[in-house]
Formats: structure tokens, C-alpha cells, sequence
């Protein structure tokens, strides 16, 4: 049965315990970036940050009022990373969550160009680079667990469940609410859908959210525009991509 996860932003106060947890399931090393003008921090994803809060200042009744919102992979229902990527490297799975497969992986970047969310980020500053994202926690929910973010979180933010059970909360929360939540599921219908979707009391735009992405699935978008690459381009990411399968290789036999 597919997971799926409802985000209700109005129950966030971000403490941040989620960015913790998913940094010491992964093994990630915490960062600091200095200070950036804004409570956000890390400033944005990256290679070993596959989620972080927002922290969006707003105005309500001439009030000062703050929004705290958790970005991550939003594991679309049809990914256009996995559709762009060449090799089948990235994947949407039965459960629910979309993988990557390094060992599949020839670097050519294609599924960070394809995301309509710019969510993949490549590993700039190793010699051995991946790319990375949120795997929903692949593991644990193959385990029976929730993702270790969910499980960190003292707010119940995030409901997680079978994906129809995690559509059907989310349409109650704002039918039985009328005047707390915006009357939009996002993540229902942009980019086709999304295993994680979002309620809220504040219209999407004002908190960062792409409201212009398409309502269809992207892996056809992804092929018309990525048919427009220059050829030399395309030749040097196959320059690039047969680097990489020299490199893979190489990491294989260390590894086994
Ligand atoms: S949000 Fe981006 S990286 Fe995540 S599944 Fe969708 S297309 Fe892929
Ligand atoms: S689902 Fe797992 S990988 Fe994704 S943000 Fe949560 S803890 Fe991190
Ligand atoms: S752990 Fe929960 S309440 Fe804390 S920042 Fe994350 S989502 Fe918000």
C-alpha cells in the first residue's frame, strides 16, 4: 500500500527536532553557514540536508505572525527526476517513496534540471560525487516505522499513512476548520501529485511554494524540453556520464 504524508502547517513551531532526526538517521554531519538575515538555517537543502524548516514572517490583523514550513522531496507521484534520468537511477517505488540508485548513477544531473521543486543536490565538494534528496525514509517505512522525521516531531505535524487515508485527512481537517485553512491541498494536483501534501492557513505563495508549477505529471514536460538541449551540451554530460561509470566502477570493486 502506498504511504503518504499530510503536512498541516499550522502545527508547526519550528523547533527544528525533525532537521535533527532526519540528520542522524542519515548519518549527516550538522552544518553552519553563518548568519544569513533570516531565522531559516541551513539558508537551503543540500547534499547531506535533505530537510529544514522556513521560517516565514507574515501580518495578520496589523500583528506580526510567523509561518514554519518543512521543505523536502515531495515524492511525486510521477517524478519527473526519475523520468529524465537516463539510467533508471531514481524511482518511485510501490510504498510510496521515489529512491536513487548509486551505483545506477552516471552523474549527468538530469533529474536536478527535471524537478520542477529543485530538490536533487550533487555532492559539489567530494571526489566521489552522488546526488542526494530525501529517500521518505525508504528503510524505515520498508521496516513498518514512520520516517524519522515524523517520529521527532512533538507537534504531530506531519500525519503519515496510507496515501487515500492521508488525502481524506486532509479534506476533513479543512472542511471541519473553515476558517482556519485555505481551501488548498497542495501537492493534490501539482505536478500530477505528490505523496506529500500540504494544508494551511496561508495561501501557498506567501510561504514559498511554486503555485505556478502544472497541475499534470512532468515526465512528459521533461522529455519535450530535454529533446531542446543543445547537442554539445549533451555531448558533454556523455563525456561526464562515461567519467562516472569509470569512477562507479572503481567504487564497486572497493566495495565488495
Ligand atoms: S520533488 Fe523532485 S526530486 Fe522529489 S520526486 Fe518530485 S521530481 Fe523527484
Ligand atoms: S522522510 Fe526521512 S529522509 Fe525525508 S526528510 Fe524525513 S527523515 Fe529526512
Ligand atoms: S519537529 Fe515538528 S514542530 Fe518541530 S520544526 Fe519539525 S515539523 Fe515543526
Amino acid at each position: 500500500m502506498a504511504k503518504g504524508v499530510l503536512v498541516d502547517i499550522t502545527k508547526c513551531i519550528g523547533c527544528r527536532s525533525c532537521q535533527i532526526a532526519c540528520k542522524a538517521w542519515h548519518n549527516h554531519e550538522a552544518g553552519y553557514e553563518g548568519l544569513n538575515g533570516t531565522y531559516t538555517m541551513p539558508n537551503q537543502l543540500s547534499a547531506d540536508t535533505y530537510t529544514r524548516i522556513s521560517f516565514v514572517e507574515g501580518e495578520r490583523n496589523n500583528q506580526p505572525t510567523w509561518s514554519f514550513v518543512k521543505n523536502q522531496c515531495l515524492h511525486c507521484q510521477e517524478p519527473a527526476c526519475a523520468s529524465a534520468c537516463p539510467v533508471g537511477a531514481l524511482q518511485k517505488t510501490k510504498e510510496g517513496p521515489v529512491i536513487y540508485d548509486q551505483w545506477k548513477c552516471i552523474g549527468c544531473r538530469y533529474c536536478m534540471i527535471a524537478c520542477p521543486f529543485h530538490i536533487p543536490k550533487y555532492e559539489w565538494d567530494t571526489l566521489n560525487p552522488w546526488v542526494q534528496k530525501c529517500n521518505f525514509c525508504a528503510d524505515r517505512v520498508d521496516a513498518g516505522m514512520e520516517p524519522a522525521c515524523i517520529k521527532a516531531c512533538p507537534m504531530n505535524v506531519m500525519y503519515f499513512d496510507d496515501y487515500e487515508k492521508v488525502v481524506q485527512e486532509a479534506k476533513n481537517r479543512i472542511a471541519n476548520h473553515p476558517g482556519k485553512y485555505i481551501n488548498h491541498i497542495y501537492g493534490l494536483n501539482e505536478a500530477g501529485g505528490t505523496s506529500w501534501i500540504y494544508i494551511s492557513d496561508r495561501p501557498f505563495q506567501e510561504l514559498g511554494f511554486d503555485t505556478q508549477v502544472v497541475k499534470a505529471s512532468y515526465p512528459s514536460f521533461t522529455w519535450a524540453s530535454l529533446s531542446k538541449i543543445p547537442w554539445k551540451a549533451v555531448g558533454f554530460a556523455a563525456a561526464l556520464s562515461a567519467i562516472a561509470v569509470f569512477r562507479n566502477r572503481g567504487s564497486r570493486k572497493e566495495d565488495v
